[in-house]
């Protein structure tokens, strides 16, 4: 099948209020296009630099997602291209993109990533911290905390996956009550293999990258 095909299919499979998010890193222009023109209005990167070429050609015809670890130097272009950071896992990034906002009069969108399976190689914040990293994000001027993320480990059998999505709601829901003055909506978690476990348990963003574009041909971003 196509990259309209697998738009088509996947749009008619997931409810109404679940996001579809394109994970567009190694695709081409050509390649998000034709995903654009089936009907997909989200997509996520994962390099800055990547994102930045891509941008210059397609400019602000999607909404445009960081899915991908954020560094230091790289968050003063990331805060002019991107609608929302979905990988935020420390004060000093938040810190940071809190600033190269306040320079340039933006409140950024951001999430929380969650590392729900505590693998210490992995990004993302330990289930217990973030709570506190939420507080520090909601007393920062120009971030607005709408949610949370999580890749969770690599699973043989996709079912494994199912507590750490769960974890990551109850996370979510919690983050929810104590802040009931922020509008925290989303939760992003389930990529191909995983997305119907996601949904089932909760996940309102999933985000898909072999299943719209097919196998990668690289491991690394094509730049
Ligand atoms: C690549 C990627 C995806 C999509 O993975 P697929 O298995 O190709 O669907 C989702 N989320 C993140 C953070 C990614 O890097």
């Amino acid at each position: 099948m196509g990259i309209r095909e697998n738009v088509r299919h996947l749009l008619s499979q997931l409810p109404d209020d679940v996001i579809l998010l394109a994970a567009t890193k190694s695709r081409s222009v050509d390649e998000i296009r034709e995903a654009i023109d089936a009907g997909i209005r989200v997509i996520g990167e994962n390099y800055v630099q990547e994102a930045a070429k891509k941008y210059e050609v397609l400019g602000k015809v999607v909404e445009w997602h960081l899915i991908g670890h954020l560094q230091r130097n790289k968050v003063k272009k990331a805060v002019r291209i991107f609608d929302v950071i979905e990988t935020v896992d420390s004060e000093k990034i938040a810190a940071e993109i809190n600033k190269r906002c306040s320079e340039i009069n933006k409140i950024m969108p951001v999430m929380i990533e969650i590392n729900s399976g505590k693998e210490p190689q992995k990004a993302g914040v330990y289930p217990e911290e973030a709570l506190k990293l939420a507080e520090y994000i909601v007393s920062c001027k120009h971030l607005k905390l709408i949610g949370v993320m999580t890749m969770g480990p690599v699973v043989k059998n996709p079912e494994d996956i199912r507590p750490y999505f769960r974890l990551t709601h109850k996370i979510f829901e919690k983050l929810k009550r104590e802040f009931p003055e922020c509008e925290i909506k989303y939760l992003s978690m389930g990529m191909t293999d995983t997305w119907k476990i996601a949904v089932e348990e909760g996940a309102n963003i999933v985000r898909i990258g072999t299943g719209i574009f097919g196998p990668r041909k690289t491991k690394h971003n094509m730049l």
